[in-house]
């Protein structure tokens, strides 16, 4: 990218609203974090993203912000700005017109998008996939997002919905997902699969550290303890690992199949926590079930922009969609 100028990303989270200002090489210039507070309502989340926004766009050098990336966690609306269910969040966030409002009260366009297919952007212009013609990026945290990315580009799909790679049936008649699904991969190998995987085997009194790692308290098991108590050699640990990592792998090889990605990114706070078994168990088990795909060929990387893909590629979308962006960026 050789574009000058600048813009604002945001990432829309649970926990936080995240900002960044970003160059014309998708370098981060200036950044925020504030609480995201969703149960003030959207309008006081907006209020906030708006501020956030503005203050952003001061420090950009000449104050040239040229326009302002959303990724929301949801389904929206990609044309009108309008987000449709963003179910994960409290308060009511059906129909409300985040696109609009935010031109109103920031002046600058502001596109938005689905947050893993934010991440997918980038990731793809400048992170773990930068450079690849087709790609495939996994999310993997308390939910499990993802994307694809044909023909050098991110693939949509109908309403923009392609890469719901976490709805992937892998075990029929498993356990209820989010989605309405039994058997989806999310609730197999996100992070609280994993954590509901070793509470149960706590409970069911297998010889295991995890409960003396936890202080006895149950709830205080996670999957950071859960690899570490693993690392330790615990087989109960490595076993939930594996489970989890195998389920993970299914889903990639039915994607593999699907797409042949030269690529193959897997990021979220969950895979990173879960550390080498969790991903070891994945990877052997896609390429152990990849047989109409030239396999050696696909490479398995870890996500590279960690915590700021989101806020880099919701600012490259905006910059893509307002027409800023140059034809080679490859972003959208
Ligand atoms: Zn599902």
């Amino acid at each position: 990218m050789t574009e000058q100028g600048y813009d604002v990303g945001v990432d829309l989270g649970g926990t936080n609203l995240k900002l960044a200002l970003i160059d014309g090489a998708g370098r981060i210039i200036e950044r925020s974090t504030v609480p995201t507070l969703a149960q003030e309502g959207h309008e006081a989340v907006l209020g906030r993203m708006a501020e956030g926004i503005r203050q952003l766009a001061a420090a950009a050098p000449g104050g040239a912000v040229g326009a302002v990336g959303v990724g929301v966690p949801g389904v929206l609306d990609m044309a009108t700005g309008v987000t449709r269910d963003l179910p994960n969040l409290p308060g009511k966030w059906v129909d409300v017109p985040v696109g609009p409002i935010l031109r109103e009260a920031t002046g600058y366009e502001a596109h938005l998008l689905n947050d893993v297919r934010a991440f997918t952007v980038g990731e793809h212009a400048l992170g773990a996939a930068k450079g690849a013609e087709t790609a495939a990026c996994f999310a993997v945290g308390t939910g499990i997002g993802g994307g694809l990315v044909t023909h050098g580009k991110v693939h949509f799909g109908l309403g923009g919905a392609a890469g719901e790679l976490g709805h992937q049936i892998v075990l029929p008649e498993g356990p209820r997902c989010t989605c309405g699904n039994r058997g989806c991969v999310e609730p197999l190998a996100n992070g609280p699969g994993i954590v509901g995987e070793a509470v149960r085997r706590v409970l069911q009194g297998f010889t295991t550290e995890l409960g003396h790692l936890a202080g006895g308290n149950l709830a205080a098991i996670t999957p950071a303890l859960v690899a570490q108590a693993a690392a330790d050699g615990d087989e109960v640990a490595i076993e939930v690992l594996e489970r989890a990592g195998y389920f993970l792998g299914l889903a990639v090889a039915s994607t593999i199949a699907s797409v042949a990605p030269e690529v193959v990114v897997i990021g979220g706070g969950v895979a990173q926590e879960a550390g080498p078994i969790y991903w070891r168990a994945m990877e052997e088990t896609a390429r152990s079930h990849s047989h109409v795909t030239d396999i050696d060929r696909i490479a398995f990387k870890p996500a590279a922009l960690g915590y700021d893909a989101g806020v880099i590629g919701a600012a490259l979308w905006g910059r893509e969609r307002s027409g800023i962006g140059s034809r080679e960026s490859g972003v959208g």
